[in-house]
């Protein structure tokens, strides 16, 4: 800074008014200068020019002493203000763009990729095993071209029972293990359907009902309960109702359904028989196996060494259950079987234990929803 020229005015130094705004100014720019080298970024930058350059900033308030001036200073002051205030816009335009590059040069460390570290796997739901084989089998015979009917779980007898020629006292209403809610005494009991046989019931009355007739071809997949759990039964359980009505429907119809139905499930080539049985809803009745799918009938625990596993229940559609719908028996003629799905998914997949599929083990759920 160079010495301002002082003079004595009543015995006392002082500094011409030009020198010591001079002085104010070189003052002014070095703390300026240093104050913009330590901004800690571009916001703080910015409060330091409107700061110093500002209207009401430092740099005015000096210029406000130039008023006092002799008019003949005034431009000299001018000159030096000018030099001044360029010297400041240029240092904080220089201070900004290193402002800038190091701030770049921050995010672009804290936005940093390693394409090298192993990605993050986001999990995966899949289907339960159970509702898998459901949705498996009821595709099967949509493309057959059955088509899809629901019935609700709450049922009362006539549908889950009586229509189904399973009358009162009938034996085979005991054997069903049925689930009754309390009844208050007029009305029907109602139950928890032990079977999904009611939808064929319904099925048939609503066809009635509006006016249709046969033919009718459904396929009826749903939860059915029975009081039973052990280590193949659960109180809860699904089930796939497939019937055909129809004029000169024949057990040879029932028989080509079933061969394709299992070979296309167990997506092999699998041989079936059909054993004289009885179910109160289908005469003659049949329960069917197939050749044991783990051995090739050679014979094996699953198969208990017999070569055959049973897969289902069917029939020919008793008459009176057409009869009880409204369906002439004597020009309609119709089959029917359920079959137990948790049953054929533990075939398919070698499962050994029924509960398996209730006790929610994410482990078992995963690994039977990798299988497809
Ligand atoms: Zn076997």
């Amino acid at each position: 800074m160079a010495l301002p020229f002082l003079f004595v005015l009543n015995g006392v130094w002082v500094m011409s008014e030009i020198d010591a705004l001079k002085g104010e100014l070189e003052v002014l720019q070095e703390k300026a200068l240093a104050s913009f080298l330590k901004a800690a970024d571009l916001t703080a930058l910015q409060t330091l020019r409107v700061a110093y350059l500002g209207k009401k900033g430092e740099l005015t308030s000096v210029l406000k002493g130039v008023g006092k001036l002799a008019p003949a200073d005034r431009p000299v002051i001018g000159q030096f203000v000018n030099a001044t205030k360029a010297a400041l816009a240029e240092a904080l335009d220089a201070a900004e763009v290193l402002l800038a590059v190091k701030e770049k040069q921050q995010r672009i460390e804290a936005e940093r990729l390693d394409v090298t570290l192993p990605g993050r796997s986001a999990t995966r739901g899949v289907l339960h095993p159970v509702q898998q084989g459901l949705n498996e089998m009821t595709a099967i015979f949509a493309q057959m071209g059955f088509a899809i009917a629901e019935g609700p779980e709450i049922e009362d007898e006539f549908h889950n029972f009586d229509a189904l020629n399973i009358p009162q006292e009938h034996p085979a209403r005991a054997m069903h293990d049925t689930f009754f809610f309390e009844s208050s005494g007029e009305q029907q009991a109602k139950l928890l359907r032990t079977h999904t046989s009611p939808v064929q019931i319904r099925t048939m009355q609503a066809c009635i009902a509006s006016g249709g007739k046969p033919p009718l071809a459904v396929v009826a997949p749903g939860r059915v309960y029975r009081c039973d759990y052990d280590v193949t039964h659960s109180p809860m359980f699904h089930q796939v109702e497939v019937f055909k009505v129809d004029k000169d429907v024949s057990l040879a119809h029932l028989k080509g359904v079933l061969q394709h139905f299992l070979s296309a499930y167990f997506e092999k080539e699998v041989s079936i028989r059909l054993r004289p049985h009885y179910f109160p809803f289908t005469e003659p009745s049949a329960e069917v196996d197939i050749g044991c799918v783990f051995c090739a009938g050679k014979g094996c625990r699953i198969c208990k060494g017999s070569g055959w596993v049973e897969v289902l229940g069917s029939g020919m559609i008793h008459p009176n259950v057409l009869k009880s719908v409204g369906i002439d028996s004597e020009i309609y003629s119709g089959f029917a079987f359920g079959l137990g799905v948790e049953r054929l998914v533990m075939l398919k997949h070698g499962i050994p234990d029924l509960r398996l599929f209730f006790e929610n083990d994410v482990r078992f759920l995963r690994r039977m929803g990798a299988n497809t």
